[in-house]
């Protein structure tokens, strides 16, 4: 006995202009371990127009099987009905999701559709005899919650971004089954278009470097040397709460828990505190760069480096010196 009971391990993951999202292939490394431990087929579930460039990386990324239904609609009810529908014909025992903005959404409606429990926001996954156990952070991120889904059948999670590591992309191939599902076009919400932020060409949660600001830069104006910074390094902007709701830059920008959780190679912090709420959506951060003129700072407790000064006055010199540094090469 195991918690598959020889039945397979699916995977949604939603994509981004045809390519799955960061942590789709973070979600596959890990779902692949677990499948292959049980001796049982990963299923990878792919949705949208144009399906066969995804339905290549996820065998690359090391799915056995590839499920693809041709869908334009983003409508979280739409492709809930379609997950459920494949659910319910593969029969998978267990079904996992990131935890995007629209995994969240999507898994909530998927389980009830299924009539089953949804562990959320799990960033580990490990086998107690023939259980599955899933981690996850509870109240803010202070304490770690094993929790097991008792229901028959089904079980559901949605990954944390930045939990798992993802896989190298292999040469593998998978099978690939095309699936056609009659949904109900008969819809409570509709999405009416969908509109780009402007300037914002790399999503936060996908960014290799991410700079963000706190209410410690002051004011609208001297935020300006975040996106400077940012400027030269590559990176995308960021900011914590209350510098999104003094509209310093867009609430679509905001870095926390109830905002974007970032898993970049680089976050550099600047005039943020380091509330339990802010980084809870960046411990996934493999470098932790903080800048904060206060010694005692929270931040500096997960920092790399922590630089303790001015926000004024040590970003214009890191700028320059970068500025500098790229010049020379
Ligand atoms: C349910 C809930 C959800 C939340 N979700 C989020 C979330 O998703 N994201 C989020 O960020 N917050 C969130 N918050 C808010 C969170 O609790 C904090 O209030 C917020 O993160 C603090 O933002 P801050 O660090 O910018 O500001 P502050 O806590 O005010 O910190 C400012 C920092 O700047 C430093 N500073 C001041 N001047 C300078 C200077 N010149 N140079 C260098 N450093 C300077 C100060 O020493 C201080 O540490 C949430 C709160 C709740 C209750």
């Amino acid at each position: 006995m195991s918690f598959t009971n020889g039945k397979d391990i699916m995977v949604f993951v939603e994509t981004n202009e045809n390519e799955p999202v960061k942590v789709a292939l973070e979600v596959i490394s890990e779902a692949s371990k677990l499948a292959k431990g049980e001796n049982v087929n990963l299923v990878g579930l792919v949705i949208g127009e144009d399906t066969e460039k995804t339905a290549e990386i996820y065998a690359k990324a090391g799915v056995n099987k590839v499920i693809v239904v041709k869908e334009e609609s983003k409508d979280v009810e739409i492709l809930a009905n379609i997950i459920s529908e494949i659910a319910k014909k593969y029969d998978p025992s267990l079904l996992l999701m990131g935890a995007t903005l629209i995994g969240k959404d999507l898994a909530a409606v998927v389980a009830k559709k299924c009539e089953t429990a949804c562990v959320t926001d799990v960033n580990a996954i490990s086998i107690d005899g023939d259980e599955i156990l899933f981690t996850a952070p509870v109240y803010g991120g202070t304490l770690l919650n094993d929790v097991v889904i008792k229901a028959e059948g089904l079980k559901m999670a949605t990954i944390r971004p930045g939990s798992f590591k993802k896989d190298e992309l292999s040469e593998e191939t998978a099978e690939v089954i095309e699936e056609t599902v009659n949904v109900s076009k008969d819809l409570k919400t509709v999405i009416k278009d969908i509109i780009k932020e402007a300037g914002e060409s790399v999503n936060l949660e996908e960014a290799e470097i991410v700079v963000v600001g706190g209410r410690g830069m002051g004011n609208k104006e001297n935020f300006e040397l975040i996106h400077e910074l940012a400027k030269v390094v590559g990176g995308v902007v960021g900011g914590t709460r209350p510098v999104t709701e003094d509209g310093w830059i867009s609430r679509s920008q905001q870095v926390g828990q109830s905002g974007k959780i970032v898993t970049p190679k680089l976050y550099i912090g600047a005039g943020v505190s380091g509330a339990i709420q802010h980084l809870s959506g960046i411990t996934g951060s493999d470098y932790i760069v903080a800048i904060n003129k206060d010694e005692d700072a929270q931040i500096f407790d997960v920092a790399d480096v922590g630089i303790v000064g001015d926000a004024m006055k040590v970003l214009p010199l890191m700028i320059e010196e970068i500025k500098k540094i790229k010049e020379q090469n």
